[in-house]
Formats: C-alpha cells, structure tokens, sequence
C-alpha cells in the first residue's frame, strides 16, 4: 500500500506530545511490514535536531490560503534504519519560530492559517512528488483538514477516486476552533459550514472536519473510542463520534522499543529482561534509591511516577492519600513538573519524610528511564488517559502498575483477581470508581501482594513483560483498516477492489462515498482547553 502519513510534529524532528511519538512510530512499523510511506511534517529550523539529515528538493509548491498563494520548498530527511520517505515543508514565515503552536502561555494567533497552510500543502506535495497514494492519514486538528480536502478536491481527480483516508484523534480537548470568517482560508465551498460538517456554535472546528470527512476515525485506544462518545469526555463532539460510531476504531498506540526496552537501555546501571528481572531490578532499585537519597531499603514496595503533575493524571488522588500509604513500607519516587498546588505538594512531602520520598520537579528523560526500571509499582490513576505510555513502560520494565480503568489504562492494565491470577493474564491494579477511598483500597491491596505474597507479584510481573506492546501490532491494524476504507470505496464506486474477491456492484459500505456521515445537532457547546 501506499501511505502518506500528515503529522504537525514527529520525533526526531520535533514535538510537544506523543503524536511525535506516533507519527514516527507508526510510520517506521509500517514500511518495516512492506508498505511504501512517506510522512509529510512542517520543518521547524527552531528545533530540527542537529544530526538529522535536510536535503533540498528542487520541489517548489504554490500553495492557495484564502485569496493569497502561498509558496514553500520541500526538504527531505529520514529516520536512521528506516526507508520512511520523510518529506519536510519548509515555509519560514509560518514555521520558523521559537515553539511549534504557542509561546509565553498563548497559541499564536495565525494558527489557523500555519495549519490550514500545512493540510493544503499536503495535498500539492503529493501531487508534485508523484506519490499516487492508497491512502491519507491525517492527525489532529491540525491537520483535519485534509480529509475535507480529500474528499471534495482530491478525490474529484480522475484516477483518484479510490484515494481513501484515516483521521487519527489523539486527544479531545484539543479541537482547532476558530472564528467563522476563517473558513475562506480553507478554500472549501462556504456550505460545508454548517453544524452536520465543519461548524461547531458558529465556529469552525478542524477536528470534527478530520473526523466527519474521513473514512474511518481513530483514536489511541478502544475504550477511549467509546469513551468520546460520552459527554464526560467528549468536550461537546460527543454526538459527532457517536454519529460516526460505526467508523470509529480505537488502536492502541504501540511503545518505540529502540527507546523503551530494559534489555537495552543506555540510561540503566544494569541492564534486564524478564529472565532476569529479579537481580536486575533489585540492581536497578538500589541505584535509583541511591541516586535520589532514599534510604537502601529493598524490602520497603518503591512506588514511581513520571508525570505532567496535573489533575488529569491523578493527583489530586495523590495528595489526598499519599500520608495514608506511607503508614505502610513504602517509598515514592516522583518526577515531573505541573500545577503549582502539586508541585509544592510533592516537594513539602520529600521534606516531611527523608528517605522516603524523593521529588525531582523538572523533566529529565535518564531519570524516567531509571524510576520505570527501579521502581517496584507504578502509581497511574489518571482521570483520563487516551493511550497513556507510562503503563506500558511499567509493564515492559517489570514495574507493576496501579490504574484506574479509562482509556488506554483499561485496555493494557489486568486486574489481579482470582480468575486473572489463575488464567495468568493479570499484570497489575485497577480500579473503577474515581475517588480517594477506592483509590486507597486499591493501593493496600497491592501493598499487601508485594509484601506478603512475593510469588503472586513475580507473576504480575512476568506477565507484564511478556506482552506484545511493540507498533507492529499496531501497524498491522492500521494497515487492516486502511484496507477496509480504500475496498469500501471501490466498493461504492462498483468497482472491483484489487486483488480482492468482493466483486463490483457489491453492497456499499455505510457511508464511505464523499458525503460526510449525518452528526446530529445538538453537540453540547462547551469549552474546550484549547487548540495546544
Ligand atoms: P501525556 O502525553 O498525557 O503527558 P503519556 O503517559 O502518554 O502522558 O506520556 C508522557 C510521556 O512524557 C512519557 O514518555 C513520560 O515518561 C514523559 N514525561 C512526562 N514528564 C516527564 C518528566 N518530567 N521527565 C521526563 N519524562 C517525562
């Protein structure tokens, strides 16, 4: 297949958050397993990293924003040990700034237009490489445009018209909403603003257009896929996910395990698989407790945690309960910056118990690696987790972890209970209901496994490990599902998919022509944290 992958960041080349992650994850995994891709992501000279490779093409693209045309070069790069075609928008009035989307706490203010921008230029990279793709995938707002573009543009182009394309959501709250005079830069005909398709309360939105004018919709993990068709974590396109429900697929993110494998991992004293997980992690425990000043007690259960200190992940369970745990042999290890009210929460609870709990507020990547692989269990009670990363480093690195069941936390976290623990499938704690004293419960139980019932707790542990968490899994549904929404519209079209059995004429896939999928009124208007 071929696949053209958009993304407003990517690892190594830039990012704010963990669709830099996917962005190269996923695109690596792919052409690994066969298919002919090519990233296309905005070049950012601010933050290109130094050792990365930038050759110029001699493509030149004149790309139309509104009433004016704008012009950009495409660059080329590569990720080392991959043949992903990485292809670089260099357009330095747009990109050419100190951060990717906001400085000093405010987006800036030509967001619209630098994305807007970004999607159509796109479109004229493909055409101006040649490329003839199977398949758009497109990521968040910034570039959900392109859907839109693919199916009232693009797909107009004779031998294009099977051309399909997968929007990704990585996160609701982030929705690209804009004042309604900006839907002229679009360059799309001004009736698709209207509450079924673009608009949102008199505002254009460029994440309902990703997911209204796409094939197929996709979010990071199953259980968020049906979480955002709730209004609790909907952020108002509750009803928009719910009216492209059967379109709606959630993948789990997979884990970079060139990153994130303790049998490898350069930022380790000692280096561990599940083999060996029990000298290497005690190893690990003793450094990392050295490292921050813990007292050197192997027996006492070392919790960690490596997070944005904010109410999302949980911790304002975390400071309502943190003095309770700590009646127990227990000692945590955080690290991570966030609201002021936690971080001063964590630093004043280090103060109060030397040697017992430790807070580095900062970002530091060494340190996460050593607390992932020195920590006995991992404390995650996040409010809502789209895929979340930390559980799967957890369970890669032996490290149990405790969660409550939303989103990817629910779909990678087993429950110790007595059916789990006998069929072998339980890696860690769950639990349901978000408050304090379940919380805390859920807490004490896994204190008493780890300190009573070492036998039991060998085996979360091992079953953690010993799980598939790597993006080829991942891929290989990609893949799946680009398949289905480009034989859907050949399908549609009465043609016959190639390489396919289904024959033309066949019944239609739902849906899977240009027209949009109907989103009732009546997405509840309220506020969104903004467009990151
Ligand atoms: P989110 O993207 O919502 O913050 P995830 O669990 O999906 O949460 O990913 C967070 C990523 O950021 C993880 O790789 C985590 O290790 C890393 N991280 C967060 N805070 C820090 C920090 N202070 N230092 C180092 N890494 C951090």
């Amino acid at each position: 297949m071929k696949i053209v992958l958009a993304s407003s960041e990517a690892l190594p080349f830039s990012k704010t958050g963990g669709l830099a992650d996917v962005a190269a994850g996923l695109t690596k995994a792919l052409a690994a397993a066969g298919h002919q891709v090519t990233l296309i992501t905005p070049h950012y000279p601010h933050v290109f990293p130094a050792h990365a490779p930038r050759l110029p093409t001699r493509a030149r693209l004149q790309v139309p924003l509104g009433n004016r045309t704008i012009s950009a070069h495409l660059l080329r790069s590569e990720f080392p040990d991959s043949n992903v075609d990485v292809v670089l928008v260099d357009q330095q009035a747009f990109f050419n700034r100190p951060a990717l989307y906001t400085e000093g706490g405010s987006d800036y203010p030509d967001n619209c237009e630098r994305f807007v921008f970004f999607s159509r230029a796109v479109i004229e990279a493909v055409h101006r490489l040649g490329l003839e793709p199977d398949v758009f995938h497109a990521n968040d707002w910034q570039t959900g445009l392109i859907p839109a573009l693919v199916a009232h543009e693009y797909r107009q182009l004779p031998g294009c018209e099977t051309t399909a394309s997968v929007f990704t959501i990585h996160n609701m709250a982030f929705q690209g909403r804009f004042p309604a005079s900006a839907m002229e830069l679009t360059g799309l005909d001004q009736r698709l603003f209207n509450m079924h398709e673009m608009e949102f309360y008199g505002e254009l939105n460029l994440l309902k257009t990703g997911i209204v004018f796409s094939d197929f919709a996709t979010t990071v993990s199953p259980t968020y896929a049906r979480e955002i068709t709730r209004p609790e974590y909907g952020y108002g396109l509750e009803r928009t996910c719910q009216a492209k429900l059967d379109r709606l697929v959630g993948i789990l993110n997979g884990v970079d395990l060139a990153d994130w494998h303790p049998a490898t991992d350069p930022h380790l004293p000692v280096r561990f698989s599940a083999d060996t997980v029990a000298e290497g992690k005690a190893a690990c425990k003793q450094a990392l407790q050295h490292e921050l000043g813990l007292d050197d007690r192997p027996d006492a259960l070392l919790f960690g945690m490596v997070s944005r200190m904010t109410d999302q992940k949980g911790f304002d369970l975390i400071a309502a309960r943190a003095e309770d745990i700590l009646r127990a042999n227990v000692q945590f290890a955080f690290l991570g910056t966030g609201e002021r009210q936690y971080e001063d929460f964590v630093a004043e609870l280090a103060e109060k118990h030397p040697g017992r709990v430790a807070a580095t507020l900062g970002f530091n990547e060494g340190l996460a690696h050593r607390i992932e692989a020195g920590a006995d269990a991992y404390l995650m009670p996040s409010r809502f987790e789209p895929c979340g990363l930390n559980q799967q480093y957890s369970l890669l690195y032996g490290t149990v972890p405790i969660v409550h069941a939303v989103g990817g936390l629910a779909d990678t976290v087993v429950d110790l209970r007595p059916d789990t623990a006998t069929d072998g499938t339980a890696n860690g704690f769950v639990f349901h209901h978000y408050d304090a004293n379940t919380f805390l419960e859920t807490v004490w139980r896994a204190v008493g496994c780890f300190l009573h019932d070492q036998e039991t707790w060998a085996g979360l542990v091992q079953s953690g490990m010993r799980g598939d968490l790597s993006w080829n899994r991942s891929a290989a549904a990609y893949a799946e599902l680009y398949q289905k929404a480009i034989t859907g519209l050949y399908v549609d079209r009465g043609l016959t998919p190639p390489g396919s059995a289904v024959p033309a004429g066949a019944a239609a896939m739902p849906g899977a022509a240009a027209t949009p999928s109907q989103s009732p009124p009546g997405d509840s208007p309220r506020a969104v944290r903004g467009n990151k």
